[in-house]
């Protein structure tokens, strides 16, 4: 067969090697002048960044099995991170259960109630009871409205911007899950992964492998429109040209497939805008001097323009970076004024936020900035979200939809990213012509 792959992130990447792999022939189309979408790079120093800070758990076995498969499996590092909240101007330590036990702006009852809840999320197996009610109802019943406000909710708010008291149960239930066997039998200690060079290690190994099955990589090609022709062949336009093929697997947001394939009918096309995604902004900061001796530190301070600041390079070492490099993360509404203002107003209000949680911050630390923004970076995660998710197989015959938005009950990640383009790609092929 003659298929074509649009988008060149992990999930197209990853689709497109397995069915060059099987033996068709593969072309993946990507908008942009690079490979990897959100886990692309940039350069730092002497080395590669992502583009988007990543890191993997010891539980991500599609995407580990994947890097064995390569033979790039010794290029994962594992770390111990050390976390923290920065909340009622001052940064706690939130690491291992001793810190949520020392943890004073809750009080000690609801220190317990959390610890509990914790706890339990990794004994739940069916999800299903928690699609219908709200991550909010769900910890404010079970570990009281204080551990909400002053924990959870500033965490879902880091992902969900105002939408955060809206969020499923689900996906709490299962970050809770996730992080409770990154921990495995020392819950004390948490193991992340890094790749050495970044993950678009793994995304140029996938690219050469389709290349090397005489598979192509098309980039700066978006496609813009995408249309049945009259011996019911699949035709792919971008502004270089029309292509003709049997298949199509489009990999990017549904919303966006809507906008290039006019065959949909309405109450289709109504279920994929349907799928909200929040969008985010990133700045990276290289630094001549660390902030910190966290990796990952959450801040619950609504003054502060950014929700999240990850020093990178306390997970790593410095390595060839030649700085220390810190994330600024904040996921956003696309149509919000902070999204839309320009880079050099972002960058200010950012490093005016720094200054608040680190006084003594200079701005002579500074090295370099990159900002970074996704229109599409995380699905907003609404109760009864396992109803509102399209099939790989559109109702269009030929034509698979593999996005960030149908991972579920698990929340978007590359390990899932990988499950999703293979379990694609079986379908595309056990379809047959
Ligand atoms: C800030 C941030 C932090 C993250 N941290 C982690 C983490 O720590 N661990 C983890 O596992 N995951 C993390 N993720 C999630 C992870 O990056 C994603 O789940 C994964 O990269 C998604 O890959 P994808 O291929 O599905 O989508 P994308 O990477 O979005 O790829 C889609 C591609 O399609 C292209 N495209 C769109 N429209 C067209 C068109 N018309 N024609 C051609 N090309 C098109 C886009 O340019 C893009 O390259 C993070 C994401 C973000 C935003």
């Amino acid at each position: 067969m003659k298929i074509a792959v649009i988008g060149a992130g992990l999930t197209g990447l990853t689709a497109g090697y397995c069915l060059a792999k099987a033996g068709h022939t593969v072309d993946v189309f990507e908008e942009s002048e690079y490979i990897g979408g959100l886990a692309s790079a940039v350069e730092a120093g002497n080395g590669n960044l992502d583009r988007f800070y990543h890191h993997v758990f010891v539980s991500d076995t599609y995407l580990l099995d994947l890097t064995r498969e390569l033979g790039i499996e010794n290029k994962i590092k594992w770390y111990e991170p050390k976390n923290a909240i920065f909340i009622d101007n001052r940064i706690y330590p939130f690491t291992s259960p001793i810190d949520l036990l020392r943890f004073k702006p809750v009080d000690f009852l609801s220190r317990i109630r959390m610890g509990l809840l914790v706890l339990s999320a990794k004994f739940i197996r069916d999800y299903k009871s928690f699609e219908s009610v709200t991550a909010k109802d769900w910890i404010v019943t079970r570990a009281g409205n204080e551990c909400y406000e002053k924990i959870w909710g500033p965490l879902l708010s880091s992902k969900f911007d105002v939408d955060a008291d809206s969020i499923s149960g689900t996906w709490i239930w299962n970050k809770l899950k996730l992080r409770g066997s990154s921990r495995g039998k020392n819950i004390s200690k948490e193991r992340l992964g890094y790749m050495d060079e970044g993950f678009i290690v793994l995304a140029d190994k996938l690219a050469d492998k389709i290349r090397e099955y005489s598979g192509s990589i098309k980039l700066s090609e978006p496609v813009n429109n995408l249309k049945r022709n009259a011996s019911e062949n699949w035709e792919v336009s971008t502004p270089k040209g029309s292509y003709e093929y049997d298949k199509v697997l489009f990999t990017a947001a549904p919303q966006l497939l809507v906008d290039i394939c006019p065959e949909f009918s309405d109450e289709y096309k109504r279920k994929l805008r349907g799928l909200k995604y929040k969008s985010n902004i990133c700045l990276i900061l290289e630094l001549n001097k660390p902030l910190s001796p966290y990796y990952w530190i959450t801040v619950s301070e609504k003054n502060i323009p950014f929700v999240l600041i990850i020093e990178h390079t306390n997970l790593t070492g410095i390595k060839n970076y030649g700085s220390n490099i810190v994330y600024l993360s904040r996921y956003i509404d696309p149509g919000s004024s902070l999204y839309n203002i320009s880079d050099e107003r972002i960058i200010k209000h950012f490093i005016e936020g720094l200054k608040k949680v680190f006084p003594d911050f200079r701005e002579e630390y500074i090295k370099n900035t990159r900002l970074n923004k996704a229109r599409f970076a995380q699905p907003v995660i609404t109760l009864n979200y396992q109803d509102k998710i399209p099939d790989i197989a559109t109702p269009e015959q030929g034509l698979y939809l593999a996005s960030m938005a149908q991972i579920h009950p698990e929340d978007r990640g590359l390990n899932y990213s990988v499950r999703l383009a293979k379990t694609a790609s079986s379908l595309m092929l056990k379809g047959g012509l």
